[in-house]
């Protein structure tokens, strides 16, 4: 199934025409570990959406000792286009979570998945331009993968330049595609920073995300939008950052992970 319905349809959901997602039963057809704690599954979906980019879907499963199965929200890490009959998402466990480890652990190819969407408006698509700087950490790199992947699969060029925290690079979520990609791609940027490992010439910082780095990132973009996305308090610390370098608020989309 292709986009070409994409931005028709976003638009009539926007005047409410569209009727609420429902529930559906996704088949989990393929699981990608990603990193010691992350898997990304591709659920296949008998009722497809077109979807946006940095959208998100609602999964639920059963929970021993609960009346109801309880739900989370997963960013899609996969491109709506050309099909989106199949979404990614990329789940990171959560120690002590409820539903993280769960999916990560026990949701195996040929598992059933009850899932609802799209939902979501941290979007980005080749019409909103750009240069765009993309900020993530940990699993907040999801949706900022859709966009990417996104533009690589239509074929165009705005300027990205993604900066990524991660523990280590044996936590860096889609490593490799994401090297292959910045050598193919002159449009894609890619600033890798390490909390947890002092000294790897993969990462050009090795810090948690801050004022002085966004800054130096920034100066070297020039964005005119800005995706962030990770812990609330990593959001909340680089959006201010952005608007002290002069970024108006209206250019600046997040997306936090409580
Ligand atoms: C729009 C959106 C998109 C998202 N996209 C992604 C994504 O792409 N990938 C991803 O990995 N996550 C994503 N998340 C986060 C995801 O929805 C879940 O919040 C996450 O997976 C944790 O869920 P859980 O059920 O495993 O943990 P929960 O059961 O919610 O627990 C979370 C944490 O709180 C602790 N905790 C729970 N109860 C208590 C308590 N009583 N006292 C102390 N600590 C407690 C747990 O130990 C755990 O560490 C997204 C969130 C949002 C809002």
């Amino acid at each position: 199934m292709s986009d070409a319905t994409l931005s028709e349809s976003s638009q009539q959901r926007g005047r409410g025409r569209r009727p609420a997602p429902l529930w559906q039963a996704g088949e989990v057809v393929e699981v990608i570990v990603e990193t010691p704690e992350t898997s990304s599954l591709r659920i296949q979906l008998p009722q497809p959406e077109p979807f946006l980019p940095g959208q998100y879907y609602n999964i639920r499963i059963p929970i021993d000792g609960r009346p109801r199965p309880i739900q989370r929200a997963y960013s899609v890490g996969s491109s709506p286009h050309p099909y989106f009959d199949v979404i990614e998402v990329g789940v990171k466990e959560m120690e002590g979570g409820l539903v993280s480890p769960v999916l990560v652990r026990q949701r195996p190819v040929g598992s059933i998945l009850e899932v609802r969407g799209p939902y979501g408006a941290f979007t980005w698509t080749d019409e909103d331009g750009g240069p765009v700087l993309l900020i993530g950490a940990g699993s907040g790199v999801v949706p900022l993968m859709a966009m990417i992947r996104y533009q690589v699969s239509r074929g165009t060029t705005v300027p990205m330049h993604l900066l990524f925290s991660s523990k280590s690079s044996e936590y860096v979520i889609y490593r490799d595609e994401l090297a292959v990609l910045t050598t193919e791609h002159t449009w894609l940027h890619v600033t890798h920073t390490f909390t947890r490992e002092a000294s790897n010439s993969m990462a050009r910082y090795h810090r948690r995300i801050d004022k002085e780095m966004v800054g130096e990132v920034f100066a070297e973009t020039a964005p005119r939008l800005a995706y962030l996305c990770g812990p609330p308090e990593m959001v909340d610390d680089c959006e201010r950052s952005l608007l002290e370098l002069g970024m108006e608020s209206e250019k600046i989309k997040t997306e936090k992970y409580d």
